[in-house]
């Protein structure tokens, strides 16, 4: 797989509109509702990890604290951990991640 690795070159959290914004280093800009990216936290208590079953699946209901976005983080030079209105912030977004769910790679 060509692996042209994208960053974002900024983004921005828009509370009214309960979306994360990104715009990407090749000035594409995608845009990600507050909860399907809750919904998609990737870290090992939502998501699972080997045999161990994660706490979030299609049918899991969150509550609006759970889904409001509060402040986003950069890992390393690979990605992004949200923090979540109930502390929630041990999820990685790689770059990689987002653009994929965007449709871009
Ligand atoms: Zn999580």
């Amino acid at each position: 797989m060509a692996d042209v690795f994208h960053r974002p070159r900024d983004w921005r959290i828009d509370p009214g509109r309960r979306v994360f914004e990104v715009t990407w280093d090749d000035e594409k800009v995608t845009e990600y509702a507050f909860e399907d990216m809750r919904r998609a936290c990737p870290c090992a208590y939502c998501a699972g990890e080997g045999a161990m079953a994660g706490t979030v699946n299609e049918g899991t209901r969150f509550t609006e604290e759970q889904t409001t976005m509060k402040e986003v983080y950069p890992v390393g030079r690979y990605g992004l951990t949200p923090v979540w209105g109930d502390a929630h912030d041990t999820g990685i977004y790689t770059f990689k991640m987002l653009r994929r769910a965007a449709g871009l790679e």
